[in-house]
């Protein structure tokens, strides 16, 4: 989980530009700018932990995204690493089959926290294909990925993009596009 989290703040920094840019479309221009300050304070606190279990270091850097990071994105991604990091429990070790049932959660919390369904032009949309693949990190990485190119031709219905109603289509939504950066992340770390 650690190494984890550490690939996924290496994909949010170098893609940070990129992440602002798509957010500059359709939002505030700020996402690559929270998720690089998210994620590398996840790192400051991880780092500083001395040890834990997988799910211990899912609810710290949860709960470090839910506090250092100002916009929406913020208290999405730290609840899909808290509620994810509740699943796995105390559990010393994790099999791939229970990090796709905490996944899976943490994903339906997210869907829980912000109302959005499939299709709405959000982080699920890149979020809900991946989850369903898994255990099979490599076609969770890829549906992701697809789930976010997706999202171009959709109208959003959720958070700031929603309220360019049709202008918000043509555009690849930032936090899916962060969300296929965590998956293929975690891809990369599996093998
Ligand atoms: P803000 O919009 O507050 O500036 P960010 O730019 O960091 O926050 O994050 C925007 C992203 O958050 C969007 O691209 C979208 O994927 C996601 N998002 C916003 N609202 C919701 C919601 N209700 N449900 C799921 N995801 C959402
Ligand atoms: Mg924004
Ligand atoms: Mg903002």
């Amino acid at each position: 989980m650690v190494e984890w989290l550490r690939a996924s703040t290496e994909a949010v920094r170098a893609e940070s530009d990129r992440l602002t840019e798509l957010d500059s479309a359709i939002g505030d221009a700020d996402h690559g700018t929270n998720m690089r300050r998210g994620f590398t304070a996840v790192m400051t606190t991880l780092d500083a932990e001395e040890r834990a279990t997988p799910g211990g270091v899912l609810l710290v850097a949860g709960r470090t995204l839910v506090s250092t990071v100002g916009g929406a994105s913020g208290p999405l991604f730290g609840t899909l690493l808290r509620r994810s990091g509740k699943a796995l429990g105390e559990a010393e070790r994790v099999s791939d089959e229970d990090v796709r049932d905490a996944l899976r959660a943490g994903v339906a919390a997210v869907g829980q926290l912000g109302g959005a369904a499939l299709g709405d032009k959000t982080m699920l949309d890149a979020l809900l294909p991946a989850v369903a693949e898994l255990p099979d990190y490599a076609a969770a990485a890829r549906a992701a990925e697809e789930g976010a190119k997706a999202t171009i031709p959709l109208r959003a219905h959720k958070g700031r993009a929603s309220y360019l109603g049709e202008r918000s289509v043509g555009h690849e939504d930032p936090g899916a596009a962060s969300a296929a950066l965590l998956l293929g992340a975690l891809f990369q770390v599996s093998r």
